[in-house]
């Protein structure tokens, strides 16, 4: 059997930084329903009670060019286009006010999501992980620092699969700020450097096959290219 050690160490999750450098990930933090036209499609009603909070494994990540085989235990496989924010620094029950010193940069992700699975965990009330977080299910962009690109408040996010825009938005429209949600994701756990944040889906998800492209893009970020295999 080989060395637990040297398993660890074979595998550094690390994201590229535009301009040089790798961001290695500790954990990875997700939101729930963050825009309302995607609240909507997926048959609720958008409120500001509180934002929830689910998690994918951080080796979960997958990099920009990468193919991703079809997930097995699954036959309704969804792309969901994010926001990620990556933190530069530690803090617990952060203010509003002082969250944006937390930020290290930003990114364009993809919440890959087995929306079967989802659809019968939440009909029975069981948990999201075999949904969420299963493997190669965060694929994740180059990090672009906010210190050279500023902090994203207003920037198009889109999504298309095979050269056809599937997802189309504005950061704007999020129900939940990047500043609002690092406050409020504080409060129950401690976040600290090397965190992503994948902030909430646009509405226009939907299912992928084996062959497609898919082309995740923010303005102001590195855009992310994967293929389904
Ligand atoms: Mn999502």
């Amino acid at each position: 059997m080989k060395d637990v050690r040297s398993i660890a160490q074979a595998m550094p999750i690390e994201i590229p930084v535009a301009g040089g450098g790798a961001f290695p990930v500790r954990r990875i933090y997700c939101v729930g329903r963050n825009y309302e036209a995607h609240a909507r499609e997926m048959g609720f009603e958008a409120d500001r009670e509180e934002p929830f909070f689910f998690t994918k494994p951080a080796d979960a990540i997958v990099l920009d060019g990468a193919a991703i085989p079809y997930p097995r235990m699954t036959s309704n496989y969804h792309h969901e286009v994010e926001l990620v924010v990556a933190l530069g620094a530690a803090g617990s029950e952060i203010p509003v006010g002082e969250a944006a010193a937390h930020v290290f940069g930003y990114a364009v992700g993809l919440d890959m999501t087995r929306r079967d699975i989802q659809i019968s965990a939440r009909k029975q009330g069981l948990p999201w992980d075999m949904s969420k977080g299963f493997d190669r299910s965060a694929p994740c962009g180059t990090i672009a620092p906010a210190g050279a690109a500023g902090h994203i408040g207003q920037a198009g996010i889109r999504l298309s699969v095979n050269g056809e825009i599937r997802q189309s938005s504005n950061i704007a429209n999020l129900i939940w700020g990047v500043d609002e949600i690092i406050h409020w994701l504080s409060r129950y756990v401690d976040l600290a450097e090397g965190d992503l944040i994948y902030t909430g889906t646009p509405e226009g998800v939907g299912p992928v096959v084996p062959g497609d492209v898919l082309h995740a893009s923010i303005d102001g970020v590195p855009p992310l290219t994967v293929s389904i295999a």
